[in-house]
């Protein structure tokens, strides 16, 4: 278990983290973990686009730092990622992107509907404007579309819109289970993102009714603490891995160069 990568973590490049890669690989090494992923808010082709994504003039100082942190921990496996926005239109610059530097994965994640951010605490308010439901199936359609694009190796927290405790009046499993099809068919993996632990829904993304069809539709999954400071590198790791074999998850998913490789969860 303390061999599981994680495979999600940010650096102060996206001005809401703290701790360099070279901080988050110490404290991985501190708990035996032998692979990890930095995956920091990918830039925007124009700056400005928010406040809390790294700029495109530092996204070679991002490739830099994790060299260093791989000079410091050579017996560290680190992996260049990104975590990327999907944003309909976007997709000219996430290919740019992705020819820019070797990277390892991709992490596509939903964050924003139209121009709201539904997951940040600033724009809380915005939530009593809508209709819960009509948010998450939007959510569901869009990481449909993030799916089907064909630009990720990974989609990050995929029940997001549960973040500040706001659930669906009707399920929305049937929706979610279309959207595992087409990951599947599409070879995109999905993550078990602890963070969820950390926030008010208290609880990991997916909830175990997603992940339990996710395995039933074959998608592969990887782990990810959504690190924004170094002691949270591998929080809950027990926890996640328990959740992915009660569902009956036996292996989960490593990449190296955009290629994905499955390992079994014991030796995981
Ligand atoms: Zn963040
Ligand atoms: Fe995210
Ligand atoms: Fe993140």
């Amino acid at each position: 278990m303390r061999q599981l990568a994680d495979y999600h973590m940010h650096t102060p490049l996206c001005r809401h983290a703290t701790g360099e890669p070279v901080d988050y690989a110490a404290q991985a090494v501190a708990l035996g973990l032998e692979e990890i992923g930095i995956s920091d808010h990918s830039p925007m082709r124009e700056d400005g686009f928010d406040s809390w994504r790294m700029n495109l003039d530092d996204l070679d100082n991002y490739v830099a730092a994790v060299e260093q942190a791989r000079v410091a921990h050579p017996g560290l496996t680190i992996r260049l990622a990104l975590e990327v926005d999907y944003l309909p239109g976007q997709e000219d610059w996430i290919r740019d992107l992705a020819a820019r530097h070797p990277w390892d994965y991709f992490i596509g994640s939903v964050h924003y509907l139209g121009g709201w951010d539904i997951d940040n605490p600033q724009k809380l308010a915005e939530w009593k404007h809508r209709d819960v439901t009509e948010v998450w199936v939007a959510y569901v359609e869009r990481l449909t579309e993030a799916a089907r694009s064909g630009l990720f190796d990974i989609l990050g927290h995929i029940d997001l819109p549960k973040k500040f405790g706001h659930y669906p009046d009707v399920s929305v499993l049937p929706r979610y289970e279309r959207f595992l099809e087409t990951a599947r068919a599409a070879g995109v993996a999905i993550e078990l993102n602890t963070a969820g632990l950390r926030k008010d829904c208290r609880e990991i993304y997916p909830s175990r009714a997603i992940l339990a069809a996710a395995y039933r539709c074959g998608v592969p999954i990887t782990f990810g603490s959504d690190a924004h400071a170094p002691d949270e590198v591998g929080s809950a790791w027990a926890e996640a891995m328990a959740l992915a074999r009660s569902v009956g998850y036996r292996t989960c998913c490593r990449f190296a160069a955009r290629r994905r490789s499955e390992v079994p969860l014991d030796l995981a």
